[in-house]
C-alpha cells in the first residue's frame, strides 16, 4: 500500500514523490517504465506515495496506474486536474467534484472552451494550425508512433490540445499571444506545443504538497522531469531531480541550480535516483 505511508522510524521524514512520464519514467522510445522496477517496489515497501504527474490524459494514465500498482492521486494533462481515487487516506481539497469512484478537483480550462479558441486564433491569424481535434486517428497514429488503440485514449482529452505548431515556428510568437488574450497559453512540448488554461503541474504539485502535510508528520517532497513543462513541478520540492535526456536538461540545470541530474536516461536514471534518496530510510 503506497499511500498508507507509515515512515519506519520515528521523526524519520516521510517522503512524497512526483514524477513525469514520458522521458522520465517512461523511456521515450520504447515508453516502458520496467527499469524503474526496483526503485518503484522500495516505494511500495516504504509506502512512499509516488504520484503521476503528465501531460497523458487521464485515460492513458489510469492504464500505467494500473500496471505500476498505484493508488495514489494523479495529475493529467499538465496540471488540469487531480484524481483523487477512492478509498483515499483523506477527503479531498475543497471543490472537488464526486465521481462515484474518484474525486476530481479541476484546475484548468475545459477542452470544449480550448477547441473553440483554437477555431478562432485559426480565423483571426489566417493560419491553418491544426489540433488532435482536427486530425483522424490514423494522423494521430502517425504523428505520436502510438498504437489505435493508445491513440483512443489520448484523444479521451478534457484540460489541453496539442497542436502542430513548433516553438521554432516563425508564427509562435502570433499564436501566443492569441491564447493569451484568451486567457489561455501555449506551451512547448516534445512532438507538439499545447494550448491549454494558466495550470501548470507545479500548481497542482503545491496543492499535493499541502493535502499530504495535513495528513503526514514531516513530509518532505522529490520530483523527477526532463523537460521545460516539469520546471515549476521542480521548483517546489526539497529534492528535484532532472532526469537527463539528449535536449533540454543543460539550459534546465541552470534556472534549477539544486537539481541533481540523474546518471542515466528515462527510468533507469528514475531508479537510481530514487534508491540513492530512500537509502537513508532502508538503513
Ligand atoms: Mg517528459
Amino acid at each position: 500500500m503506497e499511500d498508507t505511508h507509515q515512515p519506519e522510524k520515528a521523526n524519520a521524514p516521510s517522503y512524497v514523490i512526483f514524477t513525469d512520464l514520458d522521458g522520465t519514467l517512461l523511456d521515450p522510445h520504447s515508453y516502458t517504465w520496467k527499469p524503474a522496477g526496483p526503485a518503484l517496489a522500495l516505494c511500495k515497501r516504504l509506502g512512499v506515495p509516488v504520484i503521476l504527474a503528465s501531460s497523458k490524459t487521464r485515460a492513458e494514465m489510469e492504464v500505467l496506474r494500473h500496471q505500476m500498482g498505484l493508488s495514489t492521486p494523479f495529475i493529467p494533462e499538465n496540471g488540469g486536474a487531480i484524481y483523487f481515487p477512492k478509498p483515499g487516506v483523506a477527503p479531498p481539497p475543497e471543490g472537488a467534484l464526486d465521481l462515484q469512484d474518484t474525486w476530481k478537483l479541476s484546475l484548468g480550462t475545459p477542452y470544449w472552451r480550448l477547441v473553440e479558441s483554437l477555431k478562432e486564433i485559426r480565423e483571426e491569424l489566417g493560419l491553418q494550425i491544426r489540433g488532435f481535434s482536427n486530425m483522424s486517428l490514423d494522423e494521430i497514429s502517425r504523428l505520436t508512433g502510438l498504437g489505435k488503440s493508445a491513440c483512443k485514449l489520448a484523444i479521451m482529452r478534457e484540460f489541453d490540445e496539442p497542436i502542430l505548431v513548433h516553438e521554432n515556428s516563425p508564427h509562435f510568437a502570433a499564436i501566443s499571444h492569441a491564447a493569451w488574450r484568451r486567457g489561455l497559453k501555449v506551451v512547448p512540448g516534445g512532438r507538439f506545443c499545447h494550448l491549454q488554461g494558466k495550470n501548470d503541474k507545479g500548481q497542482a504539485v503545491r496543492i499535493l504538497i499541502s493535502w499530504y502535510k495535513a495528513i503526514v508528520y514531516n513530509v518532505r517532497t522529490i520530483a523527477l522531469g526532463d523537460s521545460p513543462n516539469d520546471l515549476e513541478m521542480l521548483r517546489v520540492v526539497d529534492f528535484p531531480v532532472l532526469i537527463r535526456s539528449q535536449s533540454s536538461f543543460v539550459e534546465m540545470q541552470k534556472q534549477i541550480p539544486a537539481a541533481r541530474i540523474s546518471t542515466h536516461a528515462g527510468p533507469e536514471g528514475w531508479n537510481h535516483a530514487v534508491l540513492d534518496i530512500l537509502s537513508g530510510l532502508t538503513e
